[in-house]
């Protein structure tokens, strides 16, 4: 049985999809001024370079932009996907059990059940130093 319903795996994948969306769109939005509409390459410039993927070109070059701490969200937000595809989503990666559809679909990259959430933010707290 798979542990997500249909329907909410339909919604954390519509909403992972629109986060990375969001997210390539912020880097997009920082590294390229909005005056910039003008092509920047020449009709001669696509001789020589034949018929390289394009997209994967522009993909590559946005994540050269990306922050560090954007790149992790990317990361996450690729491995939610990845889990959610193959069916891995809404177990807890530390004590396999269900981690509840509510916070899921709050949290769609939550990869610990919140037990385990909360015994990880503990020990970080605890290594730290109290941070409130
Ligand atoms: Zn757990």
């Amino acid at each position: 049985m798979p542990p997500l319903s249909q329907s909410v795996s339909e919604q954390l994948k519509a909403s992972l999809h629109q986060a990375r969306m969001d997210l390539l769109e912020t880097v997009r939005g920082r590294t390229e001024s909005p005056d910039d509409e003008a092509p920047r390459i020449g009709p001669l410039a696509h001789q020589g370079q034949s018929d390289d993927a394009p997209q994967a070109e522009m993909l590559s070059h946005n994540e050269q932009h990306l922050a560090d701490h954007e790149t992790a969200l990317l990361h996450e937000i690729d491995v939610a996907i990845g889990k959610l595809e193959a069916g891995g989503a809404g177990i807890c990666e530390s004590c396999g059990r269900d981690i509840p559809e509510a916070r899921l679909l709050a949290t769609p990259t939550v990869r610990l059940c919140i037990e385990c959430q909360q015994e990880l933010e503990h020990d970080r707290h605890i290594g730290r130093g109290p941070s409130m």
